[in-house]
């Protein structure tokens, strides 16, 4: 069985990931305008300042949306199906929502407003960060 594919870390990643692997879910604080940014890029979007800081967040979120795959888009996740991915607003970085899977028992509990807390699936070089309700 095919292993899912995982992300690759690029320059403006790779603190979110090293966190990950710490067991740490963190987002990037523009220090000139103090403003959250996602996706991790060099330059802030607000105020265009160059770098940025990355903060520990409380790993606790709100479901904004979410869909419920049912068919497999690559061979890594035909054992996986259906599974939920969401649009998740992260407690503790104000405008900052990731998306990740979450995981419910049975999958279709899954609710819009429903609070999250994550945790982290050691896949080798990655920790995935996946979130439960609570
Ligand atoms: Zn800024």
């Amino acid at each position: 069985m095919a292993a899912p594919p995982l992300p690759t870390p690029d320059h403006d990643s790779q603190p979110f990931w090293d966190g990950a692997k710490a067991g740490r879910l963190s987002a990037q604080r523009c220090p000139n305008c103090g403003r959250f940014r996602w996706p991790p890029a060099e330059y802030c979007p607000h105020c265009h300042h160059h770098g940025g800081d990355w903060v520990s967040l409380p790993g606790t979120g709100v479901v904004q949306s979410f869909v419920i795959v049912h068919r497999a888009f690559d061979p890594g996740f035909e054992d996986k199906v259906p599974y939920a991915v969401a649009h998740i607003a992260l407690d503790g970085a104000d405008g900052v929502a990731i998306i990740g899977n979450v995981l419910t028992d049975p999958v279709d509990a899954i609710a819009i407003g429903q609070r999250v807390a994550v945790e982290f699936v050691d896949s080798g070089p990655i920790s995935m960060p996946r979130f439960k309700p609570i």
